[in-house]
């Protein structure tokens, strides 16, 4: 019945979130068995999500990919409708009757904590507030971070970290030809950060790193040779994990010693405890279990770190939106292969979906999946009666073409715009 009314008028989708999974759900959605129209909200001014306020402005070549996000964008069957917050401006209630499917893609735009004393001394920042910072992101321009003291220790083992100890080190003239935002190029130009410290819980052979994030530390980061200790049943992980072996045959390329100027290095198995004034105290760690099972188990044995600032970069976390389920252990809306539970006609795509983790292309799978769930739905999409037209009021939204402006006036200015208009 659903199907056959989509003959006679197009199938509306509404998309709550303009980054990666909005967009790939928006171009699979005009692929699909009956004609779509799409429109695309995001609360901020911008489109892209972590593309734009996620990536580091020194991977131009990653944010590429907004080319062909532009394109689904420019299509006439897709409206951006941008700084509209849904569950603020506008609930899902009254979405819910103007469309016949919405797909949250709002993913994950708050951070996890760690819960130790001290977290709320000035000098401690969730990896989230630096990067929204660097990256110009409206909400993130007024934050302030004391760049005046000598170390700076970033607490995690992933790329995130990677990218917040090379934006820390890296010469500013290096990062002046990227679109970084003008301040935090400015502040850090006057940075008196030289040694930055990545702490990881778990040794060299588990930092989720990527090979390709690392080898860009190579005139920066240097290991002292005992943080590179092995047990044995590391080593037989090493073993069998190839891709880690080619990272621990990083680690062991680099120096040994500090290289001159602003420097990079790694320190593992080691837990903060809690954030002191000027410092961080870690706990020592060791590894216990079977090889490929080993658990961080903390030791009495602890240590201080001096530093002027501290990022902890744990992870990402989805926020609920006021409408619909919420997982508050893992920072999801529930879903069961991209439908919300006990919500038909409500989807999900992206890190809202799956929790915090993949690159920008692992949203385009999700999507697909999402939106096959849609078509498979179809005929039962209760919300496909003609009097689901009920007009909202969009008369505040910035539109694509504005969006292009804004595009236009950054481009000539070269910093990223952070207000609007
Ligand atoms: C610091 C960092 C660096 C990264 N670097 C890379 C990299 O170099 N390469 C790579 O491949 N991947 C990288 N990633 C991963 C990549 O950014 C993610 O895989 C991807 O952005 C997740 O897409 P998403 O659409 O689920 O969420 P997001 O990109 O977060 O998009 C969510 C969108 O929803 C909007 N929104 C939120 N709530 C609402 C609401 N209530 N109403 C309306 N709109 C809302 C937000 O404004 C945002 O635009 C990085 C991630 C981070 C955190």
């Amino acid at each position: 019945m659903s199907q056959s009314l989509f003959h006679s008028r197009p199938m509306r989708i509404a998309v709550i979130g303009a980054g990666p999974a909005g967009f790939y759900t928006a171009e699979e959605l005009l692929k699909g068995p009956v004609e779509a129209r799409v429109d695309l909200f995001d609360r901020l001014f911008a489109p892209y999500g972590l593309v734009r306020y996620g990536v580091a402005p020194d991977h131009p070549k990653t944010k590429l990919v907004t080319s062909r996000f532009d394109r689904v964008a420019g299509d006439e069957r897709v409206r951006f409708l941008g700084g509209i917050e849904i569950g603020q401006d506008i609930r899902v209630e009254q979405l819910r009757t103007a469309y016949d499917a919405i797909v949250v893609t709002t993913g994950a735009e708050t951070s996890r904590m760690l819960n130790i004393p001290g977290e709320d001394l000035p000098h401690c920042h969730h990896a989230i507030d630096f990067v929204s910072w660097y990256n110009g992101h409206p909400e993130y321009t007024d934050r302030r971070f004391d760049l005046s003291g000598d170390t700076a220790v970033i607490i995690g083992n992933g790329n995130v970290a990677i990218d917040l100890a090379r934006i820390l080190a890296k010469p500013t003239d290096t990062l002046a030809p990227t679109d970084i935002a003008r301040h935090a190029l400015d502040a850090l130009g006057k940075s008196q950060v030289q040694n930055i410290i990545v702490l990881g819980r778990r040794g060299p052979a588990q930092a989720s790193f990527t090979r390709a994030e690392l080898m860009e530390l190579q005139d920066l980061a240097w290991i002292d040779p005992a943080e590179l200790d092995l047990n044995e049943e590391s080593r037989v992980e090493l073993d069998k994990d190839t891709q880690g072996q080619k990272i621990f045959t990083l680690f062991e390329g680099f120096p040994s010693i500090p290289p001159q100027g602003r420097n990079i290095t790694f320190r593992w198995l080691r837990s903060p405890v809690e954030i002191i004034e000027n410092g961080v105290r870690v706990a020592l760690n060791t590894l216990h279990g079977d090889a490929g099972d080993q658990k961080v188990l903390g030791t009495e044995q602890r240590e201080e770190i001096p530093c002027g600032l501290v990022l902890k970069s744990i992870g990402y976390f989805g926020q609920a939106l006021p409408g619909l389920p919420f997982d508050e252990n893992l920072g999801i809306i529930p879903n069961h292969e991209g439908r919300v539970e006990g919500h038909p006609g409500v989807y999900v795509a992206g890190w809202i979906k799956r929790g915090p983790s993949g690159l920008i292309g692992h949203n385009k799978r999700c999507a697909v999946d999402t939106v096959s769930a849609i078509w498979k739905d179809l005929e039962d999409l209760v919300h496909a009666e003609t009097t689901k037209q009920r007009p909202l009021d969009l008369s505040g939204a910035i539109s694509w073409a504005d969006w292009q402006g804004i595009a236009e006036r950054e481009a000539a200015q070269g910093f990223k715009v952070t207000r609007y208009p």
